[in-house]
């Protein structure tokens, strides 16, 4: 399948989460703190690379593969290369939001499912702390039905897009390289895309 299908398919998944997420939040009445990046910090942080080809694409169609690339290959940090730390102008967080993989957009805001099949809502400890009371009502009510976006589900969908992009989870460092070489590779031989194919 194309890179632009591929990025087409992911984009629409995503916009399937934003209107889960936003029933989620408006249900639930947690929410981020304005600003904040904090989980973007975690070295942990684990992606697929196919979560992150819509970003490789846009870097690609604006000239600014390579360059990633090259920053990438040579960086040891763990943190997320997208993420913006804090300076006079920012708090420090996503540096590119609009592109910000699957991962991103279902920590604090979706569930995973437990050994006994319960749905256990995965935040932040910001939210659980600072939001406690709306935490504990919505886990409560996430017990008895209430709509969540759900990790494997929205995991199943990616992986039938791409399984061999989709299936692995690597650093997230590791995904966005990955995702870069993938757009790189498939243009090498072809024609530039026009900004319609994106
Ligand atoms: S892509 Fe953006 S939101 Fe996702 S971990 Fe990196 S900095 Fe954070």
């Amino acid at each position: 399948m194309s890179i632009a299908r591929r990025v087409g398919l992911v984009e629409n998944l995503f916009h399937q989460l934003e209107i889960e997420s936003a029933q989620f939040q408006q249900k639930s009445g947690l929410g981020c703190v304005a600003g904040c990046g904090k989980c973007c910090t975690y070295p942990t942080i684990e992606a697929s690379p196919l979560e992150f080809l819509p970003w490789a694409f846009h870097l690609f169609l604006n000239g600014e593969a390579e360059k990633m690339l090259n920053t990438l290959n040579k960086t040891q940090s763990l943190t997320c290369l997208i993420y913006t730390p804090s300076s006079i102008l920012n708090n420090g967080n996503c540096g590119n939001y609009k592109y910000r993989g699957l991962i991103c957009r279902l920590f604090g805001f979706a569930a995973n499912t437990d050994k006994y099949q319960n749905l256990r809502l995965a935040t932040c400890k910001i939210i659980k702390e600072g939001q406690a009371a709306n935490y504990t009502s919505t886990a409560e009510a996430i017990q008895k039905g209430l709509s969540i976006p759900v990790f494997t589900e929205y995991y199943m969908q990616l992986n039938q897009i791409d399984f061999n992009m989709g299936n692995i989870m690597l650093p997230v460092n590791k995904a966005l390289k990955m995702a870069l070489e993938e757009v790189l590779q498939y243009y090498a031989y072809r024609p530039f895309p026009n900004e319609s194919a994106a």
